[in-house]
Order: structure tokens, then sequence, then C-alpha cells
């Protein structure tokens, strides 16, 4: 029997084919009018974006990358500053804290959601530490209470990294991107909400800040050729803001349709011996699902990625190497043994194809697949 059916790890075709009327028009709407950098359509998806999240301000920036580290510049933490972030995270995280000159600090994540580890967290305060940056990964928020508790014992800031989880709340409705004292986003591509082309943004309820920010995108200038601070080229792209605004209004939609694939992820896994399911943690109020990650212990993670890619099922991990073992962070000094739950988590963790558009029938796909590979 010839299997015809293959399934992507995402699908941003669809996506296009599904908007094309809208974005196109969006799209030319910005040519028209030329004002391609902070344009009015940035202005307007500002607005939107910091509405959609409850926070006071958006500030679109070039990248999820660039909204982190200019967060930290905002908040003047750089040389001799420590920031503690969590080894098992996308390396962007990480260089943001690099990027401003600051000393990243990692601790491990849990076994139980491989979200950041307060109580690690505890034990790597010291009188240099000025902020906590949580990961809101695989879409699903951290353990923002515990965080804050420990932010608040010490008075260090809180930065959300919120670039998986664009609509995820805690369970008491809090959005991410609105806890702590500023968020990073990311627009990439893949991202729940996604541009066609690299940005970001930041959210935030600190107006001063939010100001600040302003001029730090902007070469320090509000006012043509008059600079009050050193600062950055890194504005978010009119056009990208005109096509993020359109799928914007689609979100929550895009959501839920992450969410009722894994919704079929989980009926479907629940009888596979061996497959351990993404957990939910008791404090998550919306899972965005930006990754379906499940866990196989004791696979032979990259020969059953092959095998299913055999299957034309395109399956990832993330991440294969946590980033204190990456060579580009050598110069902290950590080795193998440093961080053993995300060690271990990043040789058995395979992530599933998930966008909103999958269907039921390449979820069946996927799950037979992965049946007959285990
Ligand atoms: C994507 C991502 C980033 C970086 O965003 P870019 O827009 O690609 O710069 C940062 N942190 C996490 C957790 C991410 O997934």
């Amino acid at each position: 029997m010839i299997v015809s059916t293959s399934v992507p790890f995402v699908d941003l075709r669809t996506q296009y084919r599904n908007l094309k009327a809208e974005i196109d028009e969006a799209v030319g709407r910005v040519l028209d009018r030329c004002d391609y950098i902070l344009g009015g359509a940035v202005k307007e998806f500002e607005q939107a974006f910091a509405s959609f999240v409850g926070a006071k301000r958006a500030i679109g920036v070039g990248s999820g990358t660039d909204a982190l580290h200019l967060i930290l510049r905002g908040l003047d933490i750089g040389p001799g500053d420590e920031v503690i972030t969590v080894t098992n995270t996308f390396i962007a995280t990480v260089e943001a804290i690099t990027l401003a000159g600051a000393s990243p600090v990692l601790v491990d994540c849990r076994e139980d959601d491989y979200l950041i580890d307060p109580d690690a967290v505890e034990q790597v305060v010291t009188s240099r530490t000025r902020a906590i940056i949580p990961v809101h990964l695989y879409g699903q928020p951290a353990d923002m209470d515990a965080v804050a508790g420990i932010a608040d014992a010490h008075d260090l800031v809180i930065i959300e990294d919120a670039a998986q989880s664009h609509g995820a709340t805690m369970s008491d409705d809090r959005p991410c991107g609105s806890i702590g004292r500023a968020a990073g986003f990311s627009f990439y591509p893949s991202k729940n909400l996604g541009a066609c082309g690299d940005g970001g943004m930041i959210t935030t309820n600190d107006e001063e800040l939010a100001e600040r920010l302003a001029l730090l995108r902007n070469w320090g200038s509000v006012v043509k050729y008059q600079h009050e601070v050193k600062g950055f080229n890194s504005r978010l792209d009119t056009m990208q803001a005109a096509i993020l605004s359109v799928k914007l209004k689609h979100l929550d939609d895009f959501n839920e349709g992450r969410a009722r694939a894994a919704g079929w992820y989980r009926v479907r896994l629940e009888a596979v011996s061996g497959v351990i399911l993404p957990p939910r943690a008791p404090w998550t109020g919306r899972h965005v699902y930006h990754l379906f990650v499940v866990r196989v212990p004791g696979c032979d993670q990259n020969g059953l990625i092959d095998k299913l890619k055999a299957d034309g099922v395109q399956a990832g991990i993330h991440y294969p190497i946590p980033v204190h073992l990456q060579p580009a962070y050598a110069d902290l000094g950590l080795t193998e043994g440093a961080f053993r739950v995300s060690e271990k988590a990043s040789r058995e963790i395979i992530s599933l194809p998930m966008y909103p558009e999958i269907t039921e029938g390449q979820v069946d796909h996927v799950v037979e697949s992965l049946r007959r590979c285990l």
C-alpha cells in the first residue's frame, strides 16, 4: 500500500491561502501609502496587540530576540548584572542577556512540565542578580506565582519570554505577557502569531519603560535627527505589522485549532504505551500548544524521527542541545551533568506536527506512524 498522506511539521502555506485576500489587501495598502518605517500599521497593530494581551503598552521591534534584549537595556541591566533563566529554551533567551552585556545564570527545568524550576532559581540568586526571565515554553505559562515570590523577596525584575505563548493564560485568566514588568513576543513565521518575515513585540504596563523602549528601538530618537539616548535600529516593519493585524483577528481561532489538534493527539496517544503526553501544569489556564512535545523514554530519538519521515511525518526536537551544552556558551563552564532534568528531556522529547489547520486525518496518520515506529 502506498501511503500518500504527508504531514508537515508546520503548514504556513495553508494559512496564507486561507487569508490571502485579507493579507494581500493589507500589504497593498502599505505599498500605496509608502509609509514603510514606523508607519500607521505599526501603531495600529501595537494598540490591537496591547489590548489582546491586556497590557497598557506594546512596542513593535525587529524580532523576539531584540524584544528581550531591549527590555534589559531599557531597565539598565548590563555589565556586572546577573540574569537568571532556564537552560531548556531556545538560545535567543540567553543571547538577549549576552547582547545586553549582562551575565546569564542558567537553571534547570522541572521534570513535571519542562518549565523553569523556581526552587533552582532561588538557589542561584546573588547580590548581583537583577532579573529573572521565565520562558512560557511550548505554549504553557511558567509557574509565575512561584517566580514572583522569589522576585519580590529579592527585589528582582521579571521579564517574560512570551515568544511561544501568544494567547496563553494562567488559571486565574492573567494572559502571558501581562504578568512581569515586561514581556518579549516573537512573530517568527512559525510562532502562534507569525509574520511573513521577522518581527517582535514588547508588552508592558510600565509607561515610563515603554517610552524608553520606543526611543531605544529607533536610534534613541522620536524627533528626527535628535537623539536622546544611544539606541538601536530595531523596528517592527510596517508591512509585517499590517499582516499581523490581519492575523491577530484570527489568533483565537488559530489557538483553538491547536487545542483541538492537541485533544485529538491526547485521545489517541493515551493508549500508546511508552509515550508520555505533554503535561498540563496546575497553574495553566489556556495552553496554546505552540509545540506538541511528547516524551518517549529510552527511545532512539533520531532513529524515530527518520522512521516518521519515511512515513511522510515531519517531527522535530525542541531542543536537542540545552543552552548550557551549546558550544556558543562553553564560556559558562558548564558540562554534561550540570542540569540533569533538561539533559535527559533533550534526549527523549519529540515534537509532533502542530498547526491550527492540521486535520483529524493527519493526526491519525501521525499517531499510526508513531505506533508502528515504536
Ligand atoms: C522564537 C523564540 C525567541 C526569539 O524570537 P525571534 O523572533 O526568532 O528572535 C526567543 N525565545 C523563545 C523561547 C523563542 O521560541
